[in-house]
């Protein structure tokens, strides 16, 4: 379906919930109707609505499998469509109405998306204002005035709203209303992020789709493989076990002969060894655990149910399966079959398993170098002579140990002072000798621009405001060649981005598939507040309490300064943009830090 938007004015309402949108627009339909307008609303209702009552017919219909449902009566029409796999984009939305038969488009709701929107605010509410983060806000109905350029009106004066939205139609020009959008913005939903911003997903995306994997190969020894990507995948060389074994230690005997009251001991086997010569009826063997089964032996009976007397051995209470205790060739690992696929990251178990299978050097790609620096001209590096007003560099070295940690080459190039010139030259030097660059603070709006000057004659950087805190400004995009991330300068929100953007890009990078970080659920041991539209990564410590339930609360204080809280922190709590609050005994979803940081 076509993302484009129909040629007529649209027109939404941003507001938080409680403002009175609904009635609003309610009270402002009859007074645009006479006025000769003919109106669309579209409104976006909670994920659980349903405009369908159970018991009428169309309900029925579609609970035993239309996908799509379209009612129709005398006086009006409605057509359902299921939308399971993923909520209906805005755009494909709006080509759902029969746009030559409207003038104006009402949106209630879909407040992230990007449209003309006017706000509507009560200060009885004491919500922040929504116009100074998003750029689609076109004028402000409040009862309180504001200090901005923007158009203002009474909330409750509904003439003064309507002559605004009949001077709004009036103006339009088809499409001078909709800033152009970026491709992979164009998928916003309702409940995805204005352009003006962008959501954590939606910067993940973008940076994912920029980087690629490495190509370069090399053969390692496997001692030294922790940590490293397999650029190969690994068939088994040999038999795993390489021979028939014993799973116990006990006594070997022939499955042929189970019945039997004593059995002649004829040999001891300990692991390493075997008995070579092939087991007649009524002999057994003792044999220890992984010691290789003599031929015709199949079964193995446990040392503790034998009764020994001398050489001659019975088993009185034992009820023996033929076969038993006993571990065959191949039936771990068969000669030639898939071990690990090409992306696999090799850990403690994979490194034992190569070596299992007798292999003493892997194919990896080469490890990733990564060229770091802090900016900023108060950050001091520490051990030198501390001068008033500075700051000593945390994130070099937040940064230095997530990036060891995920195996990857440092070039460390220091702290660069606030000069275009400096950093123009540092930024070229870092791109040649690295993989990726990566830098900390300079990013956000208010701050000197020389890093952003530098980094536009070098390549192409984007400026962005992540919906999420901490961790606002981000700014992503290549110097000459190289993946540049501009990480922000508080050092929680250095860590928090690191995680949520640079560490699956570099994960790419290094080769690995199928990476996902570890998301689970527990119970809010206290409550949580967020902004609705924004991901808020809150540090917070889980446990699990004394009835077995895991449940998680804060590190208390959550300022993005506050360093020491990612220290005091065993996990990330993530509310997700859709929530604002969760309530004590609410499930809510925690990022542990183990394996991460
Ligand atoms: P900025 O984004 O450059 O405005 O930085 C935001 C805040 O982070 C400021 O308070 C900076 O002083 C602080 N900051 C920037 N870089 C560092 C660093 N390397 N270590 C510790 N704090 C920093
Ligand atoms: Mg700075």
């Amino acid at each position: 379906m076509t993302t484009s938007r129909p040629s007529l004015p649209i027109l939404g309402f941003a507001a938080y919930s409680g403002t009175g949108k609904t009635t609003l627009v309610e009270t402002l339909l009859p007074y645009l109707t006479q006025q000769g307008l003919r109106i669309g609303v579209l409104k976006h209702a909670h994920h659980d609505f349903d405009v369908d009552v159970p018991g009428k017919d169309s309900y029925r219909l579609r609970k035993a499998g239309a996908s799509q449902m379209l009612v129709a009566s005398r006086k009006r029409y409605a057509l359902m469509t299921e939308t399971i796999d993923a909520e209906a984009k805005f755009d494909d939305l709006l080509q759902r109405f029969d746009s030559p038969q409207l003038d104006l488009i009402l949106v209630e709701g879909c407040k992230n998306v990007a449209f003309p929107k006017i706000e509507l605010h009560r200060a009885a509410l004491a919500k922040p204002w929504l116009y100074l983060n998003d750029h689609n806000i076109i004028a402000i109905a409040a009862d309180e005035t504001v200090d901005t350029s923007l158009p203002q009106m009474n909330i409750n004066d509904i003439e003064a709203i309507s002559q605004f939205i009949l001077r709004y139609v009036d103006h339009y020009q088809p499409h001078s209303d909709l800033k152009p959008q970026k491709p992979s913005i164009a998928k916003a939903n309702c409940d995805t992020l204005s352009p003006a911003s962008l959501s954590v997903e939606q910067g993940l995306e973008k940076i994912l789709a920029a980087v690629s994997s490495l190509s370069d190969v090399e053969s390692i020894a496997v001692s030294e493989s922790y940590g490293r990507v397999l650029a190969e995948p690994v068939f088994s060389p040999v038999n795993v076990p390489a021979y028939r074994n014993s799973a116990m230690d006990g006594y070997a005997i022939r499955n042929d002969d189970l019945q039997r009251d004593h059995y002649t001991q004829v040999a001891q086997v300990m692991a390493g060894y075997r008995y070579t010569s092939p087991l007649a009826l009524g002999e057994c063997v003792k044999i220890m655990t992984g010691a290789a089964m003599p031929d015709n032996a199949d079964t193995v009976v446990m040392r503790e149910q034998a009764v020994v007397e001398s050489s001659s051995i019975s088993f009185p209470h034992a009820s023996i399966q033929a076969g038993q205790h006993v571990r065959q060739a191949g039936e771990d690992i068969a000669l030639g079959s898939h071990v690990f696929s090409s992306g696999q990251r090799v850990q403690s178990a994979e490194m034992g398993l190569l070596a299992s299978l007798g292999m003493t050097e892997v194919s990896v790609f080469r490890r990733l170098t990564v060229a770091i620096f802090s900016t900023g001209d108060e950050v001091q590096a520490p051990g030198s002579q501390a001068t008033p007003d500075t700051i000593f560099d945390a994130n070099r070295f937040t940064l230095i140990g997530l990036l060891t940690h995920l195996g990857c080459r440092v070039i460390d190039l220091g702290i660069l002072d606030d000069d275009q010139t400096l950093m123009t030259h540092a930024l070229e030097q870092a791109a040649n000798q690295a993989d990726v660059v990566i830098t900390s603070g300079g990013v956000s709006v208010g701050d000197a621009d020389f890093i952003k000057s530098a980094l536009n004659t070098l390549g192409h950087i984007d400026f962005w405001r992540i919906n999420m805190r901490p961790g606002r400004p981000f700014a992503f995009g290549h110097v000459s060649t190289r993946p540049f991330f501009g990480l922000p300068g508080n050092p929680v929100a250095v860590m928090v981005s690191f995680m949520q953007f640079v560490e699956p890009a570099l994960r790419k990078m290094q080769g690995e598939t199928d990476w996902q970080p570890l998301k689970i659920k527990a119970i809010a041991s206290e409550e949580l507040r967020s902004r609705q539209g924004r991901s808020e990564f809150s540090r917070g410590i889980y446990h699990i309490d004394d009835n077995g339930q895991l449940t998680v609360r804060t590190t208390g204080q959550q300022g993005s300064g506050i360093l020491r809280s990612m220290s005091e922190a065993n996990c990330l709590i993530e509310i997700e943009p859709a929530v604002d609050k969760v309530n004590i005994g609410e499930s809510v979803t925690i990022i542990p830090l183990q394996g991460r940081i």
